[in-house]
């Protein structure tokens, strides 16, 4: 699959060179589309592991399209291509004198390397052609024992970069480094590239204008990349993606849902973005507190207080949504919890003692769980006591007495009641057809009655039909 901002492939545009990944194993490879402040963005997550390799691939004086920059290296030794972000076009671009020459580099060291390494530092040498991979201020190409230092050097290369402006660095909006090449504003699409937390690669586009660099760098920021810049714009904004790794896509993220029990939403700046695993767990919190569901979304509303939870419920049973389904929110002080799981708040009636949750709450909480099963496709809600079931407590991953003694006692009814529900209760089925509106004039007993009045509505120009119901 390739995908452009223009689409088709009458919109490629041959460019100079490309961010490529080669694998020889099971690469691990996630893509993923979602709107984003009203444009389109595709982006895949790749995990480096060693038989995965990122390159920056130079086509040489001659600009190819995208999907012709292999590397032919790799290729010979049983390397297959599975992911491609176009680069930099600058060597040879009408405008190479206005917005300058960088192209790319892999550096080993970014964060220190960065300013040793910025702009025209990384240029590749025209003419040399590919493969080239570039490292610590050095370029490597292919040339005879360049193999045999590939893998040491290649092990050390932990970074990309390209072009642009930064977009974040270490996890904080910062697009304070390198150079605003000047025409990446909203007008156009971009390419960007990142490196998230745990090591793995980001490559992204936007596929519809509108994002300027401002909102590329909090889209960024939103997809887990710590520390991304953006490569070229325009019509060389290009990511392809082998076909057989479609069947990766994470299914809609632009589609997953949240909840219809909810009564408010507030949504809050305190999340990680997307989740990196699937939902497969529910984590029920108290709120310490009898707080409404306004009032617990106003608290959220609160970037230094760096906490969050998907839902919460109030005394009164109404539901708020802080953070939507497909974004981890920050709930339980587990990376690995809060990204399997949904999470929910639940306003206590009781302060202190046994911190007492009303019927009407934990009635509320059972109808939410059973429908974050249901859309997330959990048959049941497994309770063990341990982070091996689907329901979890917050007291498991940190220092807390969270969820308080009344809900904990509730666990097990909780999880047997949800699946009990899950299987027994039919979802209710879900409208595809959109609703017809019928219009009747009159109902009766007798058949000859109906069709006199028939005969009145033919009379007066409508079509009418006698249909008979019992
Ligand atoms: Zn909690």
């Amino acid at each position: 699959m390739l995908i452009n901002y223009q689409g088709g492939s009458t919109a490629l545009r041959k460019i100079v060179d490309a961010f490529n990944v080669y694998t020889k194993g099971t690469p691990q490879i996630e893509y993923h589309q979602l709107e984003y402040e009203g444009s389109k963005v595709h982006f895949c997550r790749i995990r480096p592991d060693d038989n995965t390799v990122v390159t920056l691939d130079y086509a040489g004086d001659v600009p190819k399209i995208l999907t012709e920059i292999r590397n032919q290296w790799f290729i010979d030794r049983g390397y297959r291509p599975v992911v491609q972000l176009s680069g930099a076009y600058f060597d040879n671009h009408p405008g190479a004198a206005t917005y300058g020459r960088p192209v790319g580099a892999l550096l080993h060291n970014w964060s220190t390397a960065w300013e040793k390494h910025k702009g025209y530092d990384c240029l590749p040498t025209a003419g040399h052609g590919y493969p080239t991979v570039y490292s610590d201020g050095f370029s490597l190409r292919w040339i005879d024992g360049w193999e045999s230092d590939f893998h040491s050097l290649l092990g050390k290369m932990s970074f990309a970069r390209g072009v642009g402006q930064s977009l974040t660095i270490n996890g904080r909006v910062d697009c304070s480094v390198g150079e605003e090449n000047g025409r990446y504003n909203q007008d156009e699409c971009v390419a960007m590239m990142g490196i998230a937390q745990d090591g793995d690669w980001i490559f992204a586009i936007n596929t519809v204008k509108g994002l300027n660099h401002l909102c590329r760098a909090y889209l960024m920021q939103s997809i887990g990349a710590v520390t991304s810049f953006d490569l070229d714009g325009g019509g060389s904004t290009h990511l392809w993606i082998d076909d057989s790794l479609i069947s990766n896509q994470k299914e809609g993220d632009s589609n997953m849902s949240n909840s219809s029990l909810v009564n408010y939403t507030l949504l809050s700046p305190n999340h990680s973005g997307l989740r990196k695993f699937p939902i497969s767990r529910i984590t029920i919190h108290h709120m310490a507190g009898n707080l409404s569901v306004e009032q617990c979304g106003q608290l959220f509303q609160n970037r230094a207080k760096q906490g969050s939870s998907n839902y919460g419920i109030g005394t009164d049973g109404r539901v708020g949504l802080y953070v939507e389904e497909k974004n981890r929110a920050w709930t339980s002080a587990s990376y690995d919890n809060d990204n399997r799981a949904v999470t929910i708040e639940v306003a206590n009636d009781e302060i202190g003692g046994i911190w007492h949750v009303s019927d009407t709450a934990l009635e509320k909480c059972i109808q939410l769980c059973v429908d974050i099963c249901r859309r997330n496709g959990m048959k049941q809600l497994a309770y063990t006591g341990d982070t091996s079931g689907s329901l979890t407590m917050h007291c498991w991953f940190a220092n807390t007495a969270c969820p308080g003694p009344y809900l904990k006692s509730k666990f097990p009814y909780i999880a047997q009641e949800v699946t009990r529900r899950l299987n027994v209760d039919t979802p209710a089925p879900t409208p595809t057809q959109p609703a017809v509106y019928k219009v009747q004039i009159g109902a009766f007993s007798k058949k000859e009655n109906a069709d006199a009045l028939a005969a009145k509505a033919k009379a007066a120009g409508f079509t009418a039909i006698v249909k008979e119901e019992k």
